[in-house]
């Protein structure tokens, strides 16, 4: 089936987050979600949808530079042309533009929904590898607070159902050893903790250190605890610590996962979209990843339900994703006051529902999409 692009539009979205429990983490705090959504027709009139969760302090991408790139780079290249595949438009994209990782993951995913909305069926039924998951277990992350304040985001998301608590860890001046164990205290051996330092540690002694520390509460994992960009370091803190090891940003493409790959640096692959570069991209990293005999898992950059709807997809039908082992980062509904999109992604008891329809399964608020 042939996929022909006639229009691309991006939209500046501001989606307001509830601003008790904001995420704070060692980056900085996640007070707004000021975001791009894409609309992009197809020659019949069909439409698929994307979001660029795009934050400069993760990919250097903000709404306005995603904006200008889709529209004025991306879009004069795509539109017009003749795909008989989602992922061929990548290919383009990638060979004349370097990064720009959410604002080409924004463009992929609405190729993606458009292509499987022009077969009229779900894309986890172009994907999958397994029987889907209908009912994906949500970690949420719980900022970097002080106990008490963190005991009270532990027992609201508890309450609500998340078995997975995510503690965003190694900000200065906040006793992470202290939060833990009010929460152990608080709520007892059933929680599995993680904890996500965003690359806090300058060393891996100091990440060694720190996570020594808090072993006593029982860690299932340990996510991204030395710089970004320092990958013989994370190496290393695995070889030293007990506990697995998470990459995040220290792994955004293709390449660096091989990278990552020859020096043994992580158990666990932390993937989704806006990160990877493009859904196509997260479907060949996780099937990568799981060959090699890791684990993958549903990061996030707080996407709303528009760019939550391909992370459930992923979750849902790829068997790289031991869901049951390793919950995934679908918390949209735990921040967001309102959904983004029709139908919302029904979150309860803790799991996100894998949406049925056509395509990702959602469509954008008709306030936020460009319709015409
Ligand atoms: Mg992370």
């Amino acid at each position: 089936m042939t996929l022909r692009v006639q229009k691309i539009e991006a939209t500046v979205v501001d989606h307001p987050v509830r601003s008790n429990g904001a995420i704070v983490s060692f980056l900085g705090r996640h007070e707004a979600s000021r975001y791009v959504t894409v609309t992009l027709t197809g020659d019949d009139g069909l439409q698929g949808f994307g979001e660029a969760t795009t934050a400069p302090i993760w990919s250097g991408e903000s709404a306005e530079t995603a904006k200008w790139m889709i529209e004025h780079f991306m879009s004069p290249r795509l539109v017009g042309a003749e795909f008989e595949h989602p992922s061929e438009a990548l290919v383009i994209l990638d060979g004349e533009l370097h990064g720009n990782a959410f604002a080409k993951a924004a463009v992929d995913a609405a190729l993606w929904d458009l292509w499987a909305r022009m077969q009229g069926v779900p894309v986890w039924r172009l994907i999958a590898d397994r029987e889907p998951v209908e009912w994906i277990p949500t970690r949420v992350s719980i900022g970097a607070y002080p106990p008490e304040e963190t005991v009270a985001l532990a027992v609201e998301f508890w309450n609500q159902g998340v078995r997975t608590l995510k503690f965003k860890t190694g900000k200065p001046g906040i006793d992470d050893v202290a939060r833990l164990r009010a929460v152990r205290e608080r709520l007892g051996p059933e929680p599995i903790f993680t904890v996500d330092a965003n690359g806090a540690y300058p060393t891996a002694d100091d990440a060694i250190r720190a996570i020594e520390a808090l072993l006593a509460y029982d860690l299932g994992l340990v996510e991204q605890p030395t710089p970004r960009d320092r990958l013989a370091m994370l190496a290393e803190v695995r070889r030293r610590v007990s506990v697995p090891v998470m990459v995040d940003e220290g792994i955004f493409t293709p390449g660096q996962l091989e990278d990552a790959l020859d020096q043994d640096a992580f158990d666990i692959l932390s993937v989704y979209p806006g990160k990877n570069g493009g859904f196509t991209h997260s479907i060949a990293m996780a099937q990568r990843a799981q060959a090699a005999g890791k684990a993958c898992a549903i990061g996030s950059n707080l996407e709303t339900d528009l760019g939550l709807a391909p992370m459930v997809c992923l979750a849902a039908s790829l068997s790289a994703f031991p869901v049951d082992r390793y919950a995934c980062d679908l918390m949209a509904a735990l921040f967001y006051k309102t959904s983004s999109v029709t139908p919302p992604i029904v979150f309860r008891d803790g799991c996100v529902a894998l949406p049925t329809g056509p395509g990702f399964g959602v469509e954008p608020d008709a306030q936020y999409a460009a319709r015409h």
